[in-house]
């Protein structure tokens, strides 16, 4: 079986699973600079809202549409004649159906019966397929729905002329394990020709280990917004799902996406939503590629792969070296000082690593004040008895260190 990386397809979800995240608010011409942005990265598809939820809605969707993007534009619809028919109105590529399976959906949602939804996809489907436009079927909250009732309803869309199925972890239930088997049913009862897109929440924090794991099993497409912004706590996180396949495949997925646009994507949806990037974002958080004990620096800065799993040259990103705490080592400060332009033995690197240790143990330090150090050290050594003192701060180390890390960037 050929790798999932070679023959996955993201299926960008910020202009539709995105615009439920809490903080989400985009205007006309946001939604474009954010579709121009994902569309330049590589992304495959681009999903939008549902041109029924409001005529500013299916404004936006006949816009995107006409853009001209080299991915192919989707919309989200429920499986409703009027819906279908009202996408197709806009001029996208493809419909993203969607109806609820689970029991709790079926009971206080729509009230169907699975029979009932399957004549209901019957009516629906043919609207789109005869249109000639794309057509995915989803059943919404896959995995607290009967699995025998998916299958039922799969089976039964599959020869409708419908491109690929969809499953969703709608409320953000499932584990690696579970997705995985089924994804292989769902494979099983489909065959081989369709494709299974998998749309995943993060509510238990497993989103981007459910995508990869869904892949494994035979799944071709997955969801992803930016940040992972959508409801609730949002859905498997772009940047989660490349940095995954990158470690699985770094040459494909450098071949396959821009991937220095990241970082600005990333940060401009942010700010469009009025967030942050958290700290703890793969590729993108600040802390990504920030090197701190002195025994993980010294390392680093003898080979970048000691403690990288990711390039941060493939992101346009560097690696920080923080030397300015308690847990500094040696080998970090003499680098510090090489890029200050000052050569430490390692008798001296040593010393004024102790300096900065104990600085380090009675306040909060900055890079300003280790390069003092740095230098008054030196320039004692070379006899100039003139320098002052470095003030040293007297207040506990207790703010947080910058988003922007201070400029000590060791290059790999
Ligand atoms: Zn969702």
């Amino acid at each position: 079986m050929s790798s999932p990386a070679s023959r996955f397809r993201i299926i960008e979800s910020t202009l539709r699973e995105g615009e439920q995240f809490a903080n989400a608010f985009f205007t006309t011409q946001q939604k474009i600079r954010i579709a121009t942005m994902l569309d330049a990265f590589g992304v495959d598809y681009l999903e939008l809202s549902s041109p029924a939820a409001s005529p500013a809605s299916r404004d936006d969707c006949a816009t995107i549409a006409s853009l001209g993007l080299r991915a192919r534009i989707l919309t989200h619809t429920r499986c409703h004649p009027d819906d279908v028919k009202l996408a197709i109105e806009t001029g996208v590529h493809g419909v993203d159906i969607v109806i609820g399976t689970s029991s709790q959906l079926r009971r206080f949602g729509h009230g169907k019966s699975i029979d009932e939804i399957i004549a209901l996809a019957r009516d629906v489907i043919p609207i789109a397929v005869e249109a000639g436009v794309e057509v995915r079927f989803s059943t919404e909250d896959s995995f607290r729905s009967d699995v025998a009732d998916i299958l039922r309803v799969y089976e039964a869309v599959a020869p409708l002329g419908i491109r690929r199925v969809g499953i969703a972890d709608t409320v953000g239930i499932a584990d690696p394990f579970r997705v995985a088997e089924v994804v292989r049913a769902v494979r099983g009862a489909i065959g081989p020709t369709l494709d299974i897109e998998f749309h995943g929440h993060n509510d238990t924090g497993c989103a981007v280990a459910n995508a990869w794991a869904a892949l494994h099993a035979g799944a071709t497409h997955i969801d992803t917004t930016v940040l992972g912004i959508g409801e609730r706590n949002g859905i498997t996180p772009l940047g989660g799902i490349i940095a995954r396949l990158y470690a699985s495949e770094p040459e494909l997925i450098r071949q396959r996406y821009r991937l220095p646009l990241l970082h600005d994507i990333d940060h401009a949806v942010a700010r469009l939503c009025s967030i942050d990037v958290p700290f703890n974002s793969c590729i993108t958080g600040f802390a990504a590629f920030t090197h701190k004990a002195g025994i993980h620096a010294k390392a680093v800065l003898n080979d970048p792969s000691a403690y990288e799993a990711l390039r941060p040259e493939d992101f346009g990103l560097s690696r920080y070296i923080h030397v300015a705490h308690r847990l500094t080592g040696w080998n970090a400060v003499r680098a510090r000082a090489e890029q200050l332009g000052l050569t430490l033995s390692d008798e001296q690197a040593k010393a004024l690593t102790a300096e900065i240790k104990a600085a380090a143990d009675v306040g909060h330090l900055t890079l300003d004040h280790v390069d003092a150090i740095i230098h008054r050290h030196v320039n004692a050594h070379a006899a100039s008895p003139t320098l002052a003192p470095v003030a040293m701060p007297t207040h506990a180390p207790s703010s947080p260190q910058p988003a922007s890390p201070e400029p000590a960037l060791i290059p790999a």
